[in-house]
């Protein structure tokens, strides 16, 4: 039975269900599930392309930004963790950039956290000595530098919708011709909050909560720093950021569950408070166009460009996708999050 037929008689018999279960169930579902099954990043004929996909400097930057922050930490011997690895890309572009510092690539223990096993194998080919854990849980216990590009955004949110009498939650139903559907709950008791207008949508990540209890513990428990970078919003603007990828297209989300990247935009504002009510600091957030340009990425397209004038004309793309505001370079956020009293990170 598809993953879609599982899904309709799941609701047949529980009725409805949160946009989250469903977007849970399309990514996640260890049969039929996207990450399962078919991610496709990078290349034509992919879903989605990312940042390190579209450049190699963007991985270099990010490799310096850690190998800086690793003097910062006092060079103790770490774990070089990276959260939703793709294809292992931004790593080995990280590697490379970082072979020529000293003792860094000694001290680094590298560990990949990975849900899906066609990813993880290509992540094997692309980096050979790299450790796996299943969740961030699982990773060794010590000082860390954690990366994260585009792997928030997979986190499922719940969905809940302003009306004229209040907020509903929007729920995964069945039509009367038995396809699934969007529907709303009943009004919900919630308090009707200033400046929400009818139509308004807001939007939750339940998982986000449990998973920055583990960075919280990691980052108090021995000198680390975590930085993701991801689409998202600091003030949210009331709409409805569910998306669903499919050869680089938009398709309906309900469509074939399993077979599209289902995202959402992250929340950086509630991602900032939970971080500050652990007491970590807090770098950012601020837009991927300005955390890479303080990185020196014009400086790198410039040495690149020099050494290989044939690729100029590429390198200038690349470098207008990753910063400019009309690309990636505003939607998408850097932030840092750190163990109490390090200096600020490269960047901020
Ligand atoms: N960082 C990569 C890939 C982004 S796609 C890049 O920038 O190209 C999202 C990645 O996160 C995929 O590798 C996906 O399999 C992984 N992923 C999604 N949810 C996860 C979870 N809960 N735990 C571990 N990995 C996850």
């Amino acid at each position: 039975m598809s993953l879609k037929q599982r899904l309709i008689e799941h609701i047949r018999e529980a009725g409805p269900m949160t946009v989250a279960d469903f977007m849970g169930a399309a990514l996640y579902d260890t049969e039929d599930g996207y990450y399962a099954t078919r991610p496709a990043i990078g290349g034509a004929s992919a879903d989605f392309l990312t940042a390190p996909e579209a450049s190699q400097m963007f991985g270099e930057l990010i490799g310096l930004w850690c190998a800086h922050e690793w003097s910062a930490l006092g060079k103790p011997a770490f774990n070089l963790i990276e959260l939703g690895p793709g294809r292992g890309v931004l790593m080995q572009d990280m590697l490379r950039a970082t072979q020529r510092i000293d003792g860094f690539h000694e001290a680094a223990n590298v560990v990949f956290v990975e849900v899906s096993t066609p990813l993880r194998d290509e992540q094997a080919e692309r980096v050979p000595n790299a450790d796996w854990a299943p969740r961030l849980e699982d990773a060794p216990p010590g000082p860390s530098l954690i990366v994260a590009n585009e792997f928030l955004d997979c986190f499922p949110i719940r969905q809940f919708v302003r009306g004229e009498g209040g907020w509903r939650e929007k729920l995964v139903g069945i039509a009367d011709g038995g396809a699934l559907t969007f529907g709303l709950s009943n009004a919900l008791p919630a308090p009707d909050d200033e400046g929400s207008k009818p139509g308004m949508v807001r939007e939750i990540a339940p998982a986000l909560e449990g998973f920055m209890y583990e960075i919280e513990r990691r980052l108090h428990a021995a000198s680390s720093r975590a930085l993701f970078i991801d689409y998202g919003y600091v003030a949210p603007e009331g709409a409805d950021t569910l998306q669903a990828l499919k050869s680089h297209k938009k398709v309906d989300p309900l469509e074939a569950p399993g077979e599209a990247d289902l995202t959402a935009h992250v929340d950086f504002a509630r991602l900032t408070r939970l971080a500050r009510d652990a007491n970590l600091d807090v770098g950012g957030p601020i837009t991927q166009g300005h955390f890479l340009r303080a990185l020196g990425t014009d400086y790198r397209a410039d040495t690149l460009a020099k050494a290989n004038p044939s690729h100029a004309q590429r390198l200038g793309r690349e470098l207008r996708r990753l910063t400019h505001a009309d690309e990636m370079g505003a939607l998408f956020k850097a932030i840092c999050l750190s163990s109490p009293n390090l200096p600020p990170p490269a960047g901020f």
